[in-house]
């Protein structure tokens, strides 16, 4: 098993990526903050059956934490992430430096579309404009043809999408399905974050987003009715701090008072000292 060959400057991603690209290639890119699980490996995996040669991106990138966030404290585990990229033959892997990807004079910014602006542009201020800066940055240095992000960071893809829409990117956008535990819990590097307590809390998400599906599945229409009951789940784990409970139209996250599936169900909860973000499309 042979590590995949790791590159940390901009210039020499681009050249490799370029060489592959122009002997005809189909090239994939797999953008990711490392601490990688089998979220991310889907990912991969998904790259690797669609493209001649995968490409995964191991950034944590500062732009896109808040002053008061966990950017010092986000797990940082490269020698483990190689090792795992490995076994899925990922060819080339990029891990800049922040320096790498923004050297003392930068100064520029990508202004994150509309459906942004709400949930995690709300709690999160300054969040997608990280995210939209740091992804452009991506598909320029890593010019494939198409980018691989999970449902997991479900207002994350609208934001993407829209991005590549406005801006003419030649990039296909791929989204994968949320990987979960088989207890329900989405997979997330801040999972490490959670003592055993937490982690039995944090399975009230996916309970509550179960709960969603099964009211609407049973005729219910009420956008306030099933937000109660979700938030209920939250609160009867002993989850109180909720940043959002969330019944949105999938592409604009628009909420109306009476919903018409289909639709996305979001929270955004804190249990413990661990910010939790977890979706459901239903319908
Ligand atoms: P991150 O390293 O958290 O920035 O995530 C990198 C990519 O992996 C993003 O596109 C995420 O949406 C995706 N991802 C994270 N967790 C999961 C999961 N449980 N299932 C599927 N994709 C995931």
């Amino acid at each position: 098993m042979t590590r995949p060959e790791t590159i940390h400057t901009c210039d020499e991603i681009r050249r490799a990526v370029m060489a592959a690209r122009s002997s005809g290639k189909r090239v994939g890119l797999v953008p990711t903050m490392g601490a990688l699980h089998e979220g991310h490996l889907s990912l991969v995996r998904a790259a690797r059956q669609d493209c001649d040669l995968t490409v995964a991106t191991i950034f944590v990138n500062p732009a896109q934490f808040g002053p008061q966030e966990d950017f010092a404290k986000y797990p940082r585990t490269l020698e483990s992430d190689l090792d795992q990229l490995a076994t899925l033959d990922v060819d080339l892997v990029f891990a800049p430096s922040n320096e790498e990807m923004y050297p003392e004079s930068f100064s520029t910014y990508v202004e994150p579309p509309k459906v942004g602006e709400r949930l995690e542009g709300e709690c999160r201020s300054g969040h997608f404009r990280g995210v939209a800066t740091v992804v452009l940055k991506l598909f320029n240095v890593v010019p494939a043809n198409v980018a691989f992000f999970g449902q997991k960071d479900y207002q994350q893809t609208l934001v993407i999408r829209r991005m590549t829409t406005d801006l003419n990117l030649a990039i296909e956008i791929v989204v994968c399905p949320i990987v979960r535990e088989d207890d329900g819990l989405a997979l997330s590097s801040r999972n490490v974050y959670l003592d055993k307590q937490q982690r039995l809390q944090a399975l009230a998400l996916s309970r509550g987003l179960a709960l969603a599906n099964d009211l609407v599945e049973a005729g219910e229409r009420n956008a306030a009715v099933i937000r109660q009951r979700v938030v209920a789940v939250l609160n009867d784990a002993g989850i109180n701090r909720i940043d959002y409970v969330a019944v949105a139209d999938p592409e604009t996250l628009d909420e109306a008072s009476r919903i018409d599936p289909p639709m996305v169900v979001l929270i955004a909860a804190h249990v413990g000292e661990t910010r939790l973000i977890d979706n459901r499309r239903i319908g």
